[in-house]
Parts: structure tokens; sequence; C-alpha cells
């Protein structure tokens, strides 16, 4: 007997997540050195300086528990977003409020509403709880916010919407989130996740919105823009009510102490996200005018990322770029064969990654 069969059938009936590529996986299986890795939208500037001054001071209390309550992360985004730390809800990761949410809202027989293209972990943090996932059709690959008004059911106890979407790219203005909250009924709770807002220029504030939609969470994460991804760090900003009934099911030790205390001084590290903000747009810039010269076309992106389309199964140019030592992330899973999602890295690796794309394309001619 295989014990897996033991299992619930929703739980075996999971994909597990896939993760872009690590580079150790890559230079022991073809013996190459000199990869890069534009997988994970990771920042490429690697950690603010003082996360990791920070870092060195807290490791020498490894052998204590962390802050349970992040009393000191709290507060500094309570600063930060104009909020009170009862509002905030920290998570080893933004993924891990996402499934504390689905957990604490939805049950076997709910449904969740997501869009097509949507990030991996809605799917799944849904199928884990054995709920329906029902899924909106993307309209121009990003979120069709009237097709998901729509779908809202008696049953219907938690919408997902990424703005800037991954692995798309797309943003929703502002104005039409705020029209969709209007209509989403006070018994449905929507997660706004916004791990990307610190790459948009938009200086629209979309916590104000909390006072007048109870219903709403807006999820956040270090892991992109603040560089520190490998710490899993991430927090949602909604009601105390919300944030009390999260806080109930929360492991009492989910966020680590080097976290807490390098997630603290890359927040206050503004010139550094400033920084990472504009090697992203001369990055995207870059990516834009190289496809443009390759007859590629791409989805526009308000991301650290850019999703190009190749024109044929992507799967030939990912193995032909892999051989080239650069690795990015087909998206075949997501429902995109022909596409690979492409993390914006340094000019020069992006100008490596480009050059290999070509080649590829060539190859494949
Ligand atoms: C990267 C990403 C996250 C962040 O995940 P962490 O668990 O905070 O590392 C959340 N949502 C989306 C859409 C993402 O792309």
């Amino acid at each position: 007997m295989n014990a897996c069969d033991q299992a619930l059938p929703n739980i075996t009936a999971l994909k597990p997540y896939q993760p872009g590529k690590p580079i150790e996986e890559l230079e022991r299986e073809l013996g190459l050195s000199n990869i890069i890795k534009l997988t994970s939208n990771e920042n490429p500037l690697g950690p603010s300086k003082s996360a990791l001054n920070a870092i060195v001071q807290a490791s020498k209390e490894l052998t204590r528990y962390p802050d349970g309550n992040g009393f000191s992360l709290k507060a500094a985004l309570a600063k930060h977003v104009q909020l009170t730390s009862d509002q905030i809800t920290l998570g080893n990761g933004s993924n891990d409020v996402l499934e504390l949410l689905a957990r604490t809202f939805v049950s076997s027989n709910d449904e969740v509403i997501f869009s097509q293209y949507a990030f991996a972990v809605y799917p799944l943090v849904t199928q884990a709880i054995g709920a329906k996932a029902v899924i909106a059709p993307a309209s121009d690959f990003g979120h069709d916010l009237d097709a998901m008004t729509t779908l809202i059911s008696e049953k219907t106890k938690l919408i997902f919407i990424a703005n800037p979407n991954n692995p798309t790219g797309t943003a929703l203005a502002p104005k039409q989130v705020e029209t969709f909250l209007k209509q989403v009924p006070e018994s449905v709770i929507v997660v706004l996740d916004e791990a990307y807002v610190e790459y948009t220029t938009q200086q629209f504030n979309t916590v104000a919105w909390l006072a007048g939609y109870p219903n709403l969470v807006i999820t956040r994460t270090f892991s992109k823009a603040y560089g520190l991804a490998a710490l899993r760090v991430g927090y949602s900003l909604s009601s105390p009510e919300i944030a009390d009934c999260l806080n109930r099911i929360r492991q009492p030790f989910n966020v680590n102490s080097l976290a807490l205390v390098a997630a603290v001084a890359a927040l206050a590290d503004k010139d550094y996200v400033e920084q990472s903000r504009q090697l992203n747009e001369a990055g995207l810039k870059q990516y834009v005018t190289g496809f443009e010269q390759l007859g590629l076309t791409y989805i526009p992106s308000k991301g650290n990322f850019i999703t190009v389309d190749v024109k044929r199964n992507a799967d030939s140019i990912y193995q032909s770029l892999l051989q080239q030592g650069v690795i990015v992330r087909p998206i075949a899973n997501y429902g995109l064969p022909q596409h690979l999602r492409i993390s914006v890295g340094l000019g020069e690796e992006n100008q490596r990654c480009l050059d290999a794309l070509a080649i590829a394309l060539e190859q494949e001619l």
C-alpha cells in the first residue's frame, strides 16, 4: 500500500509548486560556471547593506526564539503605511499570509475566485483546503474584474487579485480596483496581493481603502524590491479584526529573528529601494528594445520581470538558454506554453539574456 493513498484526494491531486531552477542545479548538470538566474523575480542588487549588518548583529542571539509578535517590525511597518500595529499580520513570506487567509475564511464547501494566469499559490492554497477554485477568464493577459464580479456566488468566500500580476506583469488602475471593491459584498474577503507595489511609479495609496472596505486585505513582501527573498518575510494589512483572526491560526514563531531585523533595516533604506526601482525601470526598457529588435511581442510589465511570446513551444528556447547558462522561467504550467517569464537583472545580465535569446531563436530556424 502507498501511504499517500490515505491522504485527502484534494491533496493527492495537487501538483507541487515548481520553483525556478537553482543556479547550483544547472552547475551540477552542465558543469557550467558564470550562470545567471532570471527566474524568480529577485532583486539583482543583492540585499541592502543595512539589512546585512542587522543580520550580523542579530545572529549573536540565534539561541533565542524570535519575538513571536514581531513588535519592532510591525511598529516600523505601521509607521511606514500609517496604520496601527494591530492591522498587520506577519508571515513567513507573504505566501504564508495567503495561506492563513484561505485557512481562516474558506472551507471545503466554499469557492475562491481568481483570474486565469494568476499566481500559482492561489490555486495551491485553495485546493489544499478542498475548496472550489472559480477561475475568471483573463482579458489581455490581465484580470477582468467585471468577469470576476459576475462569478461571485453565495459560496464565494475569498477573491485573490495580484496587482501587478505575476506571471504576466499586467496592472489594474486603482480606479478599476476601487470600482470592483464597491461591487463585492462585504461578506467576501478581497485579497489585493501587492508583491510588486514598490516597482510601480503610480503614487496611489491603496492602504487608504482599508478604512472604507473592512473586507479588504492587502499583502506585501520583502522578497522582491527589498531583496530578502531567502529570509521569507511578508505581511498583510487589514482591519484589526481580520488580523486578530489570522493571528489565532498563525504558527507562534512564523517569522525568524534574522528576517525580522533585516526587514526593519531594509524598510528604512529608502535609497536602496529607489535604486532598485530605477534599475528595474531601465532593465524593462532594455528588454522591450531587445524584444522589438528580435521581432518578439511581450506583455507590457509593471513588475520586475517581463513575459515574452517566443511564438513557438517555449521549451526548446528555454533549453537553449540553459545551455548558454541563462535560466529563465517557462510558464506552461500557467497555461502560457509559448511564453517565457524573464526577471529583470543587472544591465549586463539582461544583455546576456537577450544575446542568448537571439542565438536560441536562430538555432530554431
Ligand atoms: C513573489 C510573489 C509573492 C511573494 O511571495 P513571498 O512568499 O513573500 O516570497 C506574492 N505574490 C505574488 C504575486 C508574487 O509574485
